[in-house]
């Protein structure tokens, strides 16, 4: 059985490798909340494999564009449906392919997510508690701190039992 990448791209692994990095760039935007979208395109941008031959440029620019603009809309869509309400944002559009250069098709897709990201962003209030429980993933430090400081209730770690025998 021959597979799509036989004798067009040359090397299955490479089709695999762009496919997962899609795929992780899907699960991490299905994460409704601030910041979500761009940190997942620029880990989509960051983990896609070397593009070193024009096909796989074009593979990659297909594949980089056509994920992070549905992921846009998707984006959207999941936020009027968690938070309701609805708008006519509409996302900035994507330039067309001109250049096979991987690393210019790559910027161009974080360059694009970044001005989505702040056009969305301008339009559109996250709950508070969506803002806080975010923060607060992305930054656990700063709530334990928090907790081991100033709360004299607070858990204290325990050696394991492991570290004991
Ligand atoms: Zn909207």
């Amino acid at each position: 059985m021959s597979s799509v990448s036989d004798g067009f791209l040359g090397d299955p692994d490479y089709v695999h490798a762009l496919a997962a990095a899609c795929q992780r760039f899907v699960g991490a935007i299905s994460i409704v909340e601030p910041g979500a979208f761009i940190r997942g395109v620029r880990s989509l941008t960051g983990e896609v494999p070397v593009a070193d031959t024009m096909a796989r440029a074009m593979v990659l620019w297909t594949a980089l564009s056509g994920v992070a603009t549905r992921g846009a809309g998707a984006h959207h869509d999941l936020f009027h449906r968690c938070f309701g309400g609805s708008c006519g944002f509409r996302s900035p559009w994507l330039q067309s392919l001109d250049t096979l250069s991987a690393a210019v098709l790559r910027l161009r897709v974080a360059q694009w997510a970044e001005v989505y990201a702040r056009e969305f962003d301008a339009g559109h209030q996250w709950p508070s508690a969506v803002r806080a429980a975010a923060l607060l993933r992305r930054q656990p430090w700063a709530c334990g701190t928090l907790l081991s400081s100033r709360m004299p209730w607070a858990p204290v770690a325990r050696p394991s039992r492991e570290a004991s025998s």
